[in-house]
């Protein structure tokens, strides 16, 4: 079996086009069958070269690699010879006013398709006027290019948008006329924005390359798209891709739309980063790391950012929100957030912190439990509760008021930062 995906590089590639990519990808591999990429570039006026490479780029980062790449400008004149052939069957027609426009005649009869998704659909083409096949540039219609493309290309199951759902008894009479054999075609149901219409951009029709500009891991989405329409069962949520292969049959395929849901996208990515193995979570985060101005190429510990790492990546849904979280582990002046500043250091805690910042000065074992220990012994002898001293360390140290484990996160600053903060904080 062969199944394609057919963008248009005339925009971005969106969670639906994903999703159909991702069903397509799916259905091949669970086959054993060939998954072929049609760019269907046949609107020089519309395709931008800007919007190809984001969609290949896309692809590859989602995983859903290809067998055969194909580029409908390429293949122009084999458009203009099958037009021929049912010009001279006398199946299509020329535009009297000259312009080399082939329209194709439309017959009069009832369709009937066994969508593998949504069943039986009936067709009457006697509701559809007849088509155009070239236009009067000489370019090809959608519907004749993607007809000659798919029988040419020998692709045997049609997966797509049920918005097609039109466009194929228009496509159905082409295939008839043009003796080819019919494949199947699955129409697979929209996804819907979050308030239950079309998906806008502010409901998640945002470009693939977008989600992954906000930290999303392409393992979760990935594994979101195939939710979208689809359940591997046992109320399972996490699958990776090359786990759903074998539980894959877009016969399962919902019948009924999706609605996007952006809370369940988030989580999904807190999961995937949760269970990220540290190192690699580690070259995901770097580059949003750089783009804040907090790492360098040349300036980096590497040890370092994994052990802040560990800190927290139980508890972000995206890598820009790690990358914020985290930021203060990075930069030289800690920014206090004035409000804490204000309400934690009303009170004179310059001696307190100066005995902090001696005592952490000459503590051998710089680790959590030692540094807890000296934290409360300074607390008490400077006669403070933990709360009148750890809020304002916190502050000190972080700028914020929350943030992980007070004194792992002292241990993972290290010494040197962590003095240097505690010297700053005295008036
Ligand atoms: N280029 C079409 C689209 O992007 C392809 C539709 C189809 O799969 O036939 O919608």
């Amino acid at each position: 079996m062969r199944v394609r995906f057919a963008p248009s590089p005339t925009g971005y590639l969106h969670i639906g086009g994903a999703r159909t990519c991702l069903f397509n990808w799916l259905y091949a591999r669970a086959q054993g069958g060939s998954f072929v990429l049609r760019i269907e570039d046949t609107d020089q006026a519309r395709s931008k070269k800007e919007y190809l490479e984001e969609i290949l780029f896309s692809l590859k980062w989602l995983g859903l690699d290809w067998d055969e790449l194909h580029y409908q400008s390429q293949r122009f004149d084999i458009y203009r010879q099958v037009a021929q052939k049912l010009l001279d069957a006398g199946l299509a027609y020329k535009a009297e006013d000259g312009s080399g426009a082939v329209i194709f005649r439309m017959p009069q009869k009832t369709l009937e398709i066994d969508d593998m998704i949504h069943g039986k659909i009936t067709f009457d083409t006697g509701l559809i006027k007849d088509q155009v096949l070239i236009k009067s540039d000489q370019s090809p219609t959608y519907n004749f290019a993607c007809v000659v493309d798919d029988a040419a290309m020998q692709i045997t199951h049609i997966i797509r948008g049920d918005d097609h759902i039109s466009n194929t008894p228009k496509q159905v009479v082409l295939y008839e006329a043009l003796g080819y054999p019919l494949p199947k075609f699955a129409h697979i149901p929209m996804i819907l924005g979050a308030g239950g219409g079309r998906m806008s951009k502010r409901a998640g029709a945002t470009a693939i390359s977008e989600y992954r500009s906000m930290g999303f891991l392409s393992g979760a989405l990935v594994n979101y798209l195939m939710l979208l329409g689809w359940s591997p069962g046992n109320n399972q949520e996490i699958i990776a891709l090359k786990d759903a292969i074998a539980k894959f049959d877009i016969q399962d395929a919902n019948k009924t739309a999706a609605t996007f849901d952006m809370n369940k996208l988030l989580w999904l990515n807190s999961q995937y980063i949760k269970s990220c193995p540290i190192e690699e979570l580690a070259e995901l985060v770097k580059p949003f790391l750089k783009e804040r101005n907090l790492i360098s190429d040349n300036n980096f510990d590497g040890k370092y950012l994994e052990d802040v790492l560990q800190l927290f990546k139980e508890r972000a849904s995206t890598l820009a929100e790690l990358s914020d979280a985290m930021a203060f582990f990075f930069v030289k002046d800690v920014a206090m957030d004035p409000a804490a500043a204000e309400k934690f250091f009303a009170q004179d805690l310059n001696a307190a912190f100066g005995a902090l910042r001696s005592r952490f000065a000459q503590l051998s074992d710089f680790s959590p439990p030692r540094i807890e220990e000296d934290f409360r012994r300074t607390a008490a002898e400077m006669g403070l509760s933990t709360k009148q001293l750890i809020h304002p360390l916190r502050v000190a140290l972080s700028g914020k008021t929350v943030g992980p484990g007070m004194f792992e996160m002292i241990a993972t600053l290290g010494r040197d930062r962590t003095l240097e903060r505690i010297e700053r904080a005295i008036q």
